[in-house]
């Protein structure tokens, strides 16, 4: 097989030079420095986008606040109207915005098509759903009565301003638009700010709400790097960030917002995610787990699982057979849709990676399968099979993001589940056994956000999504995005 063709109007969005967009259109690049947006899978430039300087900055905020004061005002069947028109113009345009996803991130177009626009379009609608169920509580006071008065009282929910969405590069779709839907139906405007590896989709979507019928100004979005979204966090016209990145970063951020004016911050970070398989999962349903868990999109997903607890007895086995399946996976081009595993997203991830391997055999980890770049063009990486020698081999600390699963073997499930909990990040953790009756007694054990049993990786807009311990502040999804995208306001009357 070979590649699909792009769309007319995909090679015509590449061939356009990009900026920041603004005010319901890309604003004229006020700086000479572009960004170049690089295909992973041939290592060529596919499109330039102009980095935001101050100006452009102070512009996207200034815009920002005039939209959030018309976007507050709009009653909230209007706000689920146009999320709801939204979702459906993004459905419109599937093909379209999976074809430029894949060329700047090097996803398989597949797992483009029905992650980054199906599964986006779904939560959107999700999002939308909530516009007209926002609401206070009326409450009671008990305060004394000397002269007959009474009292009264209730909370409203308010949108919290102006919001900073920091979007990472593995899911800068999907993610952008959980931002954009959790502010933008409580009312607030937002900036998003994407990587600076693939700010293409989001500028088309951009563009594709203002057809839906959102004002000018309700989503800006500010195109650079980690410059442009330290200026968007410490400027004083905005009113809360919600970033998605690494824990390094995401600590700048945090401390950043805090020092710049006690800004409101969610952090959705990364961590070194954990599987746990028990003795009683059959060796093919552990091999099925395993690919789940580490290996959908390259294991660039935050929640994927990296360190992987077999029973002693079993690990020889688990592992050769993994390394098998691996083996057979047709390693090809993201446009061709028979290729099962593609490239990683960009040059520095694949250097950080083989850096990752020479550490590896430096401490003498087992590799079993894999463990090496590809030669080029490209940013591919071999799927990768490790075992650990101890709690301190490297790779059982720190995140890869990558196609590489690290095994250790335990010996009682009380062994497991502090192993499990051996990490100062707290993300996600999946049990893996056919005893429901067990895994309901671990699961309060286990330090993470969301726990999954028998499966993992995949997220539900219903669901609760977010961090414990070094992995995150606050939660995406659910009603409990509310809390962060709301500020409560009490009213008291005496009567
Ligand atoms: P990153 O932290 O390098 O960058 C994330 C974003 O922050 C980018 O848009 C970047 O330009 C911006 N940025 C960089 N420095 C900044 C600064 N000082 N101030 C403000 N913004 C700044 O992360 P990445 O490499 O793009 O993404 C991979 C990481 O993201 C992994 O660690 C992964 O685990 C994590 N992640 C977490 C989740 C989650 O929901 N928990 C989801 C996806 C990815």
């Amino acid at each position: 097989m070979s590649n699909i063709s792009l769309l007319p109007q995909v090679r015509g969005f590449l061939q356009r030079e990009h900026s920041s967009f603004i005010d319901g259109r890309q604003q004229p690049a006020d700086n000479p420095h572009y960004l170049e947006v690089i295909d992973p899978a041939s290592d060529q430039v596919i499109s330039r986008v102009a980095e935001a300087c101050v100006h452009t900055v102070d512009d996207a905020v200034a815009s920002s606040r005039r939209g959030f004061a018309q976007w507050s005002q709009a009653a909230p069947a209007v706000r689920a109207s146009v999320l709801l028109k939204l979702a459906d113009l993004i459905e419109q345009h599937r093909e379209e915005l999976a074809q430029l996803e894949t060329c700047q991130s090097g996803k398989l177009i597949n797992i483009s098509r029905n992650f980054e626009v199906d599964q986006a379009a779904h939560f959107l609608r999700y999002y939308a759903g909530w516009a007209t169920k926002l609401s206070g509580q009326t409450l009671t006071p008990s305060l004394p009565s000397f002269n007959g008065e009474r009292y009264t009282a209730f909370t409203l929910r308010e949108p919290v301003g102006v919001v900073v969405g920091i979007v990472p590069w593995n899911f800068s779709t999907m993610i952008a638009l959980w931002k954009l839907g959790s502010a933008l139906v409580t009312g607030c405007s937002i900036i998003i700010k994407p990587s600076e590896f693939t700010p293409l989709t989001i500028l088309r979507i951009a563009e594709l709400a203002i057809d839906a019928g959102l004002p000018a100004g309700a989503l800006n979005v500010v195109t650079g790097g980690g410059m442009a979204g330290k200026a968007l966090i410490e400027h004083p016209g905005t009113d809360k960030v919600s970033f998605t990145g690494s824990v390094p970063t995401g600590l700048a951020v945090g401390q950043s917002a805090m020092a710049a004016n006690l800004t409101r911050t969610t952090l959705e970070l990364g961590g070194k995610n954990a599987a746990g398989f028990l003795r009683d999962v059959a060796l093919s349903k552990a091999v099925d787990g395993i690919i789940e868990a580490g290996f959908l999109h390259s294991g660039q997903i935050c929640a994927a699982a990296e360190r992987f607890y077999v029973h002693r007895s079993q690990i020889e086995a688990v592992t050769g057979a993994l390394s098998e399946r691996l083996a057979k996976l047709k390693i090809g081009s993201p446009l061709d849709e028979t290729s099962e595993f593609g490239p990683v997203s960009n040059k520095q991830h694949q250097a950080r990676l083989g850096a990752l391997f020479a550490k590896a055999r430096s401490e003498n980890s087992q590799i079993i399968h894999g463990g090496r770049l590809l030669e080029g063009p490209g940013c591919y990486v071999e799927p990768t099979v490790i075992l650990a020698n101890s709690v301190n081999d490297s790779l059982l600390n720190e995140e890869t993001f990558g196609p590489v699963a690290t095994f250790l073997p335990y010996d009682d499930e009380e062994q497991l589940i502090a192993l499990m909990n051996d990490s100062p990040y707290g993300l996600s953790a999946s049990l893996w056994t056919n005893d429901l009756s067990k895994a309901l007694r671990l699961v309060p054990q286990v330090q993470a956000g969301t726990v999954w049993v028998n499966m993992h990786t995949l997220l539900d807009p219903a669901v609760p999504f977010g961090g414990v311990k070094a992995s995150g502040i606050g939660r995406e999804f659910g009603g409990a995005f509310i809390e962060d995208y709301t500020e409560l306001k009490s009213v008291m009357i005496r009567y």
